[in-house]
């Protein structure tokens, strides 16, 4: 023990594990001299750093605030207790459980709460935009529960209503998801809770993507027409890696449960504690600024890719992300990410609605404005980005022409430092 605590008292992690260390000096190198535009990513500060590095890591506290499993929570169910109540006023929400140690782990806990093994559920489909968790055939929620998919129209790759509601008719689900990890339009959640409404379906947003845009007031807030909305805090939201549910007042023993013990043990305070310092810099003014620029970010991107050529799905965007349909480029996702990634600009290939080449080899990539807004970025940035990616996939063959964009890129990368 007093071996542990000389090294700790030193340079602790260099000291004790020098391969790790330098990995992670790695990482951060990585972070700071590429343009990461994965969309589901984002920097968070060193306020919320710290919290996750703390000695809350440390504690046992299975249970909730005030009803614990251990003793010795008097600290941690402060922190707790910080984080539900900075985020049910953020959200206006009647119940909030910051447990969940995952987007994931947030939808299983309420498809434990609301749902029996062979329920129906009615999600948008994976290869549209929607999440893995709302019902893919190689996802627990394919398996244990019979899933239903809505898809996007042929030619606008819109969402239309009333085919949901078509379908929701015809299915009859016990539980109705609207929410997506890659459609980048706004989703009509008052529409949606009709729908659930009609047919005396739960309605879940899911909005692990937009949570932080919702947080700032920039985007429309679920919470306030649906029955149960799960989120991520790691995404736009910009705080650690983890999960949140809200829901109704009458779902919140039945979600409480299912998060623990249903699905899980002990809560990891040190992300929750990292979770309250992230809902209150969400409360900041300086919060709303970030998330409006993250729209503004992704807007510029997305008119000035328009403007070079490229074809957007949905012609554009509502939120932080693009989403690219490479065909007329004459280049696949995989192509078109690995190059970039050559450049120094980090996105991931993605499929497209209706995708011709499938999931393996998909169409498109998917670009996202929050870790480069986080950055400070702006509009003619993402205009100068734009022209990047363009030159990249043009000059694909031309080995010079990538040794400049990625000399352009260094320079970006060094007037914007990520810390
Ligand atoms: C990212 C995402 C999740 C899952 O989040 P993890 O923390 O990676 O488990 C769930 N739903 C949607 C819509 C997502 O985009």
């Amino acid at each position: 023990m007093s071996m542990i605590n000389n090294e700790l008292n030193r340079n602790p992690l260099q000291a004790v594990d020098p391969e790790v260390y330098t990995t992670i000096a790695a990482e951060q190198k990585r972070q700071q001299e590429n343009l990461i535009m994965i969309a589901s990513e984002n920097l968070v500060s060193r306020a919320v750093l710290e919290a996750q590095g703390s000695v809350l890591t440390n504690k046992y506290a299975e249970g909730y605030p005030g009803s614990r499993y251990y003793g010795g929570c008097t600290y941690v169910d402060q922190a707790e207790s910080l984080a539900c109540e900075r985020a049910r006023q953020i959200y206006k929400a009647e119940h909030v459980n910051v447990q969940p140690h995952s987007g994931t782990s947030a939808n299983m806990a309420v498809f434990l709460a609301v749902l029996k093994p062979g329920d129906r559920i009615l999600g948008m489909d994976l290869s549209h935009g929607g999440h893995l968790t709302h019902g893919s055939k190689v996802n627990i929620s394919g398996r244990y529960y019979q899933s239903f998919s809505y898809k996007v129209e042929p030619d606008s790759c819109l969402l239309n209503l009333e085919e949901v509601r078509k379908t929701a008719r015809e299915i009859r689900p016990k539980l109705i998801i609207a929410g997506a990890s890659s459609y980048p339009r706004l989703i009509d959640y008052d529409g949606f809770a009709n729908i659930a409404r009609e047919i005396g379906a739960v309605f879940l947003v899911d909005m692990a993507h937009t949570a932080g845009l919702v947080a700032a007031g920039v985007h429309p807030n679920p919470v306030l027409c649906s029955d149960i909305v799960t989120a991520t805090t790691h995404k736009t939201f910009r705080g650690p890696r983890g999960g949140v549910i809200f829901s109704r007042q009458k779902f919140a023993v039945s979600i409480d449960k299912a998060v623990f013990p249903g699905l899980q043990g002990g809560p990891l305070m040190h992300i929750i504690a990292a979770k309250a310092v992230a809902f209150k810099e969400a409360q900041l003014p300086s919060y709303a600024a970030y998330q409006k620029n993250v729209l503004a970010n992704a807007s510029a991107l997305s008119e000035a890719l328009i403007d070079l050529g490229f074809s957007l799905v949905t012609g554009g965007t509502d939120t932080h992300l693009v989403l690219v349909d490479l065909r007329n480029k004459k280049i696949s996702g995989m192509e078109a990410e690995k190059l970039l990634e050559r450049a120094g600009i980090i996105v991931n290939k993605n499929v497209i609605p209706f995708d011709p080449k499938g999931a393996n080899n998909p169409s498109g990539i998917r670009l996202g404005s929050p870790t480069l807004t986080s950055r400070g970025m702006k509009p003619p940035q993402m205009r100068e980005i734009a022209d990047l990616i363009e030159q990249a996939i043009a000059g694909r063959n031309n080995g010079g022409s990538l040794a400049r964009i990625k000399q352009q890129v260094d320079s970006m990368c060094s007037e914007y430092p990520a810390y």
